[in-house]
C-alpha cells in the first residue's frame, strides 16, 4: 500500500508542487484515470500558508495539500459505483460514471474534490494513478526539488512514520498522507539592558511547559529567543541574565506569539 510522506521542515514554499500538477493534468486527458484539469479554479495539489507570530517575529508555515487517499474515504462508501479504493491504497474517482454528480464535491470533508464545471465532472488528485500504474511516482513528487514529497510502499518509511502526523484525524478517515515536522506554535522574544541601549546576548531562558517540564535557551546576537514546535496551553518564560532581575512572563498560548521586548535593568 502506497503513502505520501511530507516533511514541513524541507517545504520552501516554492509552489513547484502546485505547478506540477497543473502541468501534468491541465490540458492532459488520462483515459481511464482523469479527465483534464481546467486551467483555472482548480487546485489538486495546493500548497497552504499560514503565518505564524506578529511583527517583527514571523514564521511562514508551508504545508502542502491534496486528497489524503484516505482508506475510510466517505466518497467510496457513498458512492462505490463511481468512486474507488484501489489496491495500492490510492482513491480514484471514475471519470465517466462521474459525470454530472456535483453532490460528490461535498461528500470530502477536507474539501479535496474540485467541480469541472465545463466538464461537469467531480475531479481530485488521484496520486497521478496513471503514472503510478506505469512504475513512476506522482508528477509532484518528481518536481519538488527539496525532497519534501515522498511517495512510496508503507513499509519503506515504518521508521518514520511513528513520528508522523495526520492532518485533521479528527475526521476519522484513516487517511494515507503523513505529515513529518509540522512546525506548531512558537514562543518568542527579546531581552536587552535599557541603561546600555543594548540586547543582551546570553541570557537564560528558561519555559515552563503545561506539564511543569522545562526547557532553555539562550538569547542570540541579536537578544532574541525562540522556543518552536509547542502546542496550545499556558506557559511560564523566565528570563534570567548574569547581574541582572528575574524577568517571569506567564503565557496562554493558543496562537504563535512574540511575547515582546524586555528590558531586564527594569
Ligand atoms: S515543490 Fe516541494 S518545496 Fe516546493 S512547495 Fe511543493 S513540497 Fe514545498
Ligand atoms: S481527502 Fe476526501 S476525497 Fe480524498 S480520500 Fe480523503 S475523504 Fe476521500
Amino acid at each position: 500500500m502506497k503513502v505520501f510522506v511530507i516533511d514541513q521542515a524541507l517545504c520552501n514554499g516554492c509552489y513547484g508542487c502546485q505547478i506540477a500538477c497543473k502541468d501534468e493534468h491541465c490540458g492532459n486527458d488520462w483515459p481511464g484515470y482523469q479527465k483534464p484539469q481546467p486551467d483555472t479554479g482548480h487546485f489538486w495539489m495546493k500548497v497552504l500558508q499560514k503565518d505564524h507570530g506578529q511583527t517583527p517575529k514571523v514564521r511562514v508555515e508551508y504545508k502542502p495539500f491534496m486528497c489524503q487517499q484516505c482508506d475510510k474515504c466517505p466518497v467510496v462508501e457513498k458512492f462505490p459505483e463511481v468512486a474507488t479504493k484501489r489496491p495500492d491504497g490510492l482513491v480514484s474517482i471514475d471519470p465517466e460514471r462521474s459525470a454530472g454528480m456535483k453532490e460528490i464535491v461535498d461528500a470530502c470533508p477536507y474539501g479535496a474534490i474540485y467541480w469541472n464545471e465545463e466538464l461537469e465532472l467531480p475531479q481530485k488528485c488521484d496520486g497521478c494513478a496513471h503514472l503510478v500504474d506505469a512504475g513512476e511516482i506522482p508528477h509532484c513528487v518528481d518536481l519538488c526539488a527539496t525532497e519534501a514529497l515522498k511517495f512510496g510502499d508503507e513499509e519503506e518509511f515504518a521508521d518514520i512514520l511513528d513520528d508522523a502526523e495526520l492532518f485533521h484525524p479528527e475526521y476519522g478517515t484513516s487517511p494515507r498522507v503523513y505529515y513529518l515536522n509540522a512546525p506548531g506554535l512558537f514562543i518568542g522574544g527579546q531581552v536587552y539592558d535599557g541603561n546600555e541601549d543594548e540586547v543582551l546576548i546570553g541570557a537564560k531562558i528558561t519555559l515552563t511547559m503545561p506539564d511543569g517540564s522545562k526547557q532553555t535557551t539562550e538569547s542570540d546576537h541579536f537578544g532574541d529567543f525562540w522556543f518552536k514546535k509547542l502546542q496550545p496551553g499556558k506557559y511560564t518564560v523566565e528570563m534570567n541574565a548574569k547581574g541582572y532581575d528575574v524577568k517571569t512572563v506567564d503565557v496562554d498560548l493558543d496562537k504563535s506569539l512574540n511575547i515582546g521586548d524586555f528590558d531586564l535593568t527594569k
